[in-house]
C-alpha cells in the first residue's frame, strides 16, 4: 500500500513534513532544471539541510529560489540566514525570493533583517495574484521559469496578511501545494481545473500537496472533514497522488490513511 511505497518517485522531496509545533517544519524542494534550486519556504531549522544540498551541486547552480507561501515562522525564519550563508559563502549563487505581494509586504521585515536586503543581490519577484500590494523593486517573474504556474491564494490563519499554495508544473507533471491553509476549497478547485488537461497525449499526472492534522485547529485541514473529498478526488482523477504533509503526528495520520478504499491507497502518501 501507498505508506510503503517510494517517496522519491514524487517530484518533490522534503527537508522536513511535520508541523510548527515539531522539529521537523514542512519545507519541500525541487530542481526544475540542473542550475535552479527551487525551495518551498525555509525555516531556521532547515537551513543546515538545504545549505548541505546547495553544497552537493555547486558546481552547477546558479540561483536559489525560495518560494513563500506565508510569514509564520516555520517557513521564513530561515530565509534571512540562508541570505547571510549565500552572500559570504556562496558568491557564484544567486538567491531569488517568489511570493505573492502581500505576503512579501508581511515579509518585508524578516528579508530587511541581516543578510536579506535586495541591495546584497537578492532578486523578489512578485507571484501574479488577485490583489496588488506595491513593494518598490519588486519584479515581475521571468518568462523563461515554465516551472513556476501561480500562486493559489488560500486562507490560512486570520491575524496573517496573507497565505498562498502554488501551482508549479514540474518533469511534465502538474504539482499542486497548498502550504498551510485552512480550507480545500481553492486546490480543490485547482486539481479539478488540471484534471482535463492533457500533456504528451494523456491526462496530464497531478501531484496535490496537501497539509493536514488529526487534531483541530482553526487554522488548518482536519483529516476526518477533508477526507470525503480528497476521496472523491482520487476516485475521479486516476492521474492524481495526493501526499499529506504538515502533519502533526505521523502514526496517527497513517493509521487515519488506512481508511481510504484499498484500491485508492496507491495514490496516498505522506511526505517524510
Ligand atoms: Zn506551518
Ligand atoms: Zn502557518
Amino acid at each position: 500500500m501507498a505508506l510503503s511505497q517510494n517517496l522519491e518517485l514524487l517530484e518533490l522531496r522534503f527537508l522536513g513534513a511535520r508541523n510548527g509545533s515539531s522539529t521537523s517544519h514542512t519545507n519541500a524542494f525541487f530542481m526544475p532544471d540542473s542550475e535552479t534550486l527551487v525551495l518551498i519556504d525555509l525555516s531556521l531549522l532547515n537551513v543546515q539541510k538545504a545549505q548541505r544540498i546547495i553544497q552537493r551541486y555547486r558546481d552547477r547552480l546558479t540561483r536559489v529560489i525560495i518560494c513563500l507561501t506565508h510569514t509564520h515562522a516555520d517557513h521564513v525564519s530561515g530565509v534571512s540566514m540562508l541570505a547571510y550563508v549565500v552572500e559570504h559563502l556562496l558568491p557564484e549563487v544567486r538567491l531569488e525570493i517568489i511570493a505573492d505581494s502581500r505576503v512579501l509586504l508581511a515579509a518585508r521585515s524578516i528579508l530587511d533583517a541581516e543578510g536579506a536586503k535586495e541591495a546584497d543581490g537578492i532578486v523578489v519577484y512578485r507571484a501574479p495574484d488577485i490583489k496588488k500590494f506595491a513593494w518598490d523593486g519588486q519584479e515581475p517573474i521571468p518568462a523563461n521559469y515554465h516551472w513556476f504556474g501561480r500562486a493559489i491564494p488560500t486562507e490560512h490563519d486570520r491575524n496573517l496578511l496573507a497565505a498562498t499554495g502554488f501551482l508549479f508544473r514540474v518533469n511534465g507533471k502538474a504539482v499542486v501545494y497548498s502550504g498551510d491553509t485552512n480550507t480545500l476549497e481553492p486546490f480543490e478547485h485547482q486539481v479539478w481545473a488540471i484534471a482535463e488537461e492533457e500533456t504528451d497525449h494523456r491526462k496530464t499526472p497531478i501531484e496535490l500537496y496537501l497539509e493536514v492534522q488529526n487534531k483541530k485547529w482553526p487554522a488548518h485541514l482536519y483529516f476526518p472533514e477533508i477526507r470525503p473529498r480528497v476521496e472523491e478526488m482520487l476516485r475521479e482523477i486516476p492521474q492524481l497522488n495526493v501526499i499529506f504533509m504538515h502533519y502533526d503526528n505521523y502514526r496517527q495520520l497513517r493509521w487515519a490513511c488506512t481508511s481510504f478504499p484499498e484500491e485508492l491507497q496507491e495514490h496516498v502518501w505522506i511526505a517524510k
